[in-house]
């Protein structure tokens, strides 16, 4: 099956692509890398729509430092993180992500706005950004607003982006000296998405905890985040057991996830503490 012929345009610029999302009057869809968005279009799941290309907007392309945030342009490919060495120097969580998702041709398409943005719930980029506290930065006709990840991921397939508005950039909290990063996760085969995977960053002040594929959004533990800041990894395991509410689906049962993700949690402090040796 193809996607059903919908207009196209391609914006010049971010104010040309709110100029185009608001002529579409609600049925304007953004175009980014297009491997979820064309997916779902090509199996009819989204329709009629207007799609406003933002792909060949430099401006939202590219990582730089900003005083203590790391500024990741929402175009950026994941290919792009997994090799830029301002990531693999502040967030190298991203690095690790990057070797989870999908294909290499995938990897070479894909943008890390369009991930956030379509929000999976199996998705790594999500979880990493909630474990590493990192804001979107969205453009739209009111202006520019900064949405904290926390706040971002209200539903699966639904984020904090307004009709109208474009994601435009991700900062993230410089890594600090000594601050440390896990991804783990299970997936049937390499490059499927995860039945079930963690985020877990170690700072000065403590353990950041997040979860996926484990419910309709990514999760913050924040249980176990309190368990393991107290050196309890028996109880932290408990904790992450009981405060995710997983669902069952042709992968797996939520009785499986919830184990798995109780099964990653010891693999992932072992390798945190790998790290320190
Ligand atoms: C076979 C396959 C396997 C995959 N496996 C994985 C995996 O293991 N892990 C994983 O994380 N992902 C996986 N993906 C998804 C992949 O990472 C996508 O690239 C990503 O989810 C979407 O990025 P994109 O740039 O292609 O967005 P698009 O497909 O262009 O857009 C996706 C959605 O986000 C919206 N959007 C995009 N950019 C913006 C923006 N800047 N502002 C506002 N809205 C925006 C679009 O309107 C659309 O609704 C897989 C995809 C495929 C096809």
């Amino acid at each position: 099956m193809k996607a059903l012929a919908g207009g196209y345009a391609r914006a010049r610029d971010v104010a040309h692509a709110l100029d185009l999302l608001a002529e579409a009057d609600g049925m304007g869809r953004v175009l980014a890398g297009g491997q979820s968005l064309i997916a779902a279009m090509n199996m009819r799941l989204s329709t009629g729509d207007m799609l406003v290309d933002i792909s060949r907007i430099e401006a939202l392309r590219g990582v730089t430092t900003e005083g203590d945030s790391l500024r990741i342009g929402a175009l950026t490919r994941h290919a792009e993180i997994g090799t830029d060495p301002l990531v693999a120097r502040h967030a190298p969580l991203l690095v690790q992500a990057v070797h989870h998702i999908a294909h290499a041709a995938i990897r070479n398409r894909g943008t890390i706005g369009g991930s956030l943005a379509h929000a999976d719930p199996a998705a790594e980029f999500p979880a990493c950004v909630l474990a590493l506290g990192g804001t979107m930065h969205l453009q739209g006709p009111d202006g520019a607003r900064s949405v904290a990840a926390d706040d971002f991921f209200v539903d699966i397939f639904e984020t904090a982006i307004a009709p109208g508005e474009i994601l435009t950039a991700i900062t993230l909290p410089l890594a600090e000296a000594g601050e440390r990063h896990v991804l783990i996760e299970t997936a049937r085969r390499s490059g499927d998405y995860a039945l079930a995977g963690l985020c877990l960053v170690k700072r000065a002040a403590g353990h950041r905890l997040s979860a996926f594929s484990v419910g309709p959004r990514p999760v913050l533990a924040v249980a176990a985040m309190s368990r393991l800041d107290a050196g309890d990894h028996a109880g932290a395991v408990q904790a992450l057991r009981d405060e995710l509410d997983p669902p069952s689906d042709t992968q797996a049962s939520a009785a499986y996830r919830r184990h798995l993700a109780g099964v990653l949690l010891p693999r992932a402090l072992h390798q945190l503490e790998g790290e320190t040796a």
